[in-house]
């Protein structure tokens, strides 16, 4: 099989790109997924996956090469598709199966929409290649809040005598901090295993290739399946981006935020390169367990899709937990100095800058996983611009019978968006009209202090063609945070000016990721601000904060607040 540059992953107008670096060579052994030449088109740095797995038969092009659209880079003896069938001397057992609807990926997407399809009577298998619960439950998600916790007590018996409270002494383990999170994991995937289980889907160990647009095969070993499946639902995830600016000598310097999870010992020092969500929660777990942590950002501001005060909220507080943060700054090259550290070499404000630390944390986005299916093949779109499956709100692809939901349609990149959507792809399978709501989906994001969001921002609510009017209220002026001793932040809800309807709103401060579900319930029920004032607060709750954001909202003000 040929790989060639692709129209597709150049960018607009472009048809050449230079390649970089090559990452493998003629005769080595490659998974679909893998990597396989970093390519550089005017400054959009493209990893090439084979996207089938096979062998390196011939390389036919160099480092440095410019090449055109449409040149051949190099060809795989593919162990894809035509010899899945073939491969007959490999091949010990064949079973064929019928499936009503087959799931490939068992991520928050995938198993969600299998016990859903389940529960509405419908005969389901699941196809997951490495660990049911997928990126959110073994390397994303739950892992991550696992270690935001750890790094929590830890900080509050440091700050145990402002309690009143005594804790000499204090120290952690590394090794059990993440032996904790490992039985928190086990926990979580023995409760999916269970639910499957119990509502009778069928749950298959292995690789899932796209045999055509009703049949799915997976090799397992020596056993081929093939799955007759009258719909099919794509939930394949995505992987993080990588970029073709790492020496050859600085490889084992470089973490991704799954090799973060599982490090043997912490570094004394760690830059993270991106400040997006999962570079800023990183910041904060690892400052908090005691390593200088660095973060370089490549646009102005860290979390550039918050509002700037929640922004500036946010910089402060990690600035005074002991996080440097660098923005508007460009990673040119990470190498290594004499002494075998990492050197991570920038560019900010036209001058050129380095820093040094024992490890760099990547942390620059992820990217749509197509899984190695395929899917162009037998007619699936790609969305040119995000890389990930084109879905319409339906979930439908272009292709009857198959849907694509969570990740690796590159729509948005959450666990609860993944596992609703697969509810959606699920109903209307089953005959519903349903439709995905983008605009009541809450975004959590757990730094020090939490961060939520859902629906408009008052940037966004602001530029539209409407008077609106914004309610604030500093969670300072809440007792309940008072008693908790976490008074930084503020609450926030925007509403229409002349409905008085909630457009939208944000927190920064205590237990924010878990209030958020109050403003998410008055925006998809189309609520208004008189209508969250009428509705009665218990005291002494952070919860009551919203209710004073809503008082904010009128002229007269907030009742506990005064500015
Ligand atoms: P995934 O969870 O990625 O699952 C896809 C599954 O498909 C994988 O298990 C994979 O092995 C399998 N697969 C792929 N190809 C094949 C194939 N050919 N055959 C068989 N199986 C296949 N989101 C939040 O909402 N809240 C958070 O706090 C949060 N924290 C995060 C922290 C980190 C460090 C990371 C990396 C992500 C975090 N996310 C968070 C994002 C969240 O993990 C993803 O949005 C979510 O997992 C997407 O779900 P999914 O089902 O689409 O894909």
């Amino acid at each position: 099989m040929e790989i060639k540059l692709s129209e597709e992953m150049v960018p607009d107008d472009l048809d050449k790109a230079e390649i970089i670096s090559i990452k493998v060579q003629s005769g080595d052994k490659i998974t679909a997924e893998e990597v396989v030449m970093d390519l550089e088109a005017d400054k959009t740095n493209i990893s090439l996956t084979a996207n089938r797995a096979g062998e390196v038969d011939e390389i036919l092009v160099a480092e440095e090469d410019e090449v055109e659209v449409g040149t051949v880079l190099m060809t795989i003896d593919s162990t894809a598709e035509e010899d899945f069938l073939e491969e007959e001397s490999s091949v010990e057992k064949r079973r064929e199966e019928e499936s009503e609807i087959t799931i490939i990926g068992g991520g928050p997407g995938g198993y969600v929409a299998a016990l859903e399809a389940a529960k509405q009577g419908a005969d389901v298998t699941l196809v997951e290649k490495e660990s049911l619960g997928g990126t959110c439950l073994n390397w994303g998600c739950i892992p991550t809040k696992a270690l935001v916790r750890s790094a929590e007590v830890y900080t509050n018996l440091k700050e145990a005598a402002d309690f009143g409270c005594r804790a000499d002494g204090v120290d952690f383990k590394w090794s059990e901090i993440i032996k904790r999170k490992e039985n928190i994991v086990a926990k979580l995937k023995q409760g999916i295993d269970s639910l499957l289980a119990k509502h009778n889907v069928e749950v298959i160990a292995g690789q899932a290739q796209l045999l055509d647009e009703g049949t799915v095969g997976v090799m397992k070993d020596t056993e081929e399946l093939v799955i007759e499946s009258e719909e099919i639902i794509l939930a394949t995830g995505s992987q993080s981006v990588e970029l073709p600016i790492v020496a050859k000598e600085a490889e084992d310097k470089i973490l991704y935020s799954k090799e973060a999870l599982d490090l043997d010992e912490l570094p004394e020092k760690m830059v993270i390169i991106g400040g997006g969500v999962i570079g800023l929660e990183f910041a904060f777990i690892f400052s908090r367990l005691d390593v200088e942590v660095t973060v370089i950002e490549y646009l102005d501001e860290v979390l550039s899709m918050l509002d700037s005060d929640l922004i500036a909220e946010i910089t402060e507080a990690a600035q005074e937990d002991g996080i440097q943060i660098y923005t508007s700054a460009e990673v040119k090259k990470i190498r290594t100095t004499a002494d075998g550290e990492a050197l991570v070499e920038f560019k900010r404000e036209d001058k050129e800058e380095f820093i040094t630390a024992a490890k760099v944390l990547m942390a620059v986005g992820r990217r749509p996983d197509l899984g190695g299916l395929d899917v162009d093949k037998i007619g699936v779109e790609i969305d040119e611009r995000t890389g990930g499956i084109q879905v319409n709100d339906k979930m439908e692809t272009s292709v009857d019978g198959i849907y694509a939901i969570g990740d690796v349609t590159g729509k948005t990149q959450l666990a609860h968006a993944a596992s609703h959507q697969g509810i959606v792809a699920v109903e209307n399978i089953r005959g519903q009209e349903v439709k995905m709501d983008y605009n009541a989906l809450p975004k959590a994001i757990f730094t020090a202090p939490e961060i939520a969001a859902v629906g408009l921002t008052e940037e966004e609510a602001a530029s539209k063609d409407r008077e609106i009017a914004v309610g604030k209220f500093p969670v300072a002026a809440n007792g309940k945070a008072l008693t908790l001793g976490e008074t930084t932040g503020f609450i926030k809800l925007i509403s229409d000016a002349e409905t008085g309807q909630i457009l939208g709103g944000a927190i920064i401060g205590p237990h924010a990721t878990d209030l958020i579900a109050e403003m998410t319930l008055a925006l998809k029920n189309e609520l208004s601000a008189e209508e969250v004032i009428e509705t009665v607060h218990a005291h002494p709750t952070s919860a009551e904060s919203i209710h004073e954001a809503a008082l904010a909202l009128r002229p007269e003000g907030a009742l506990h607040y005064a500015d």
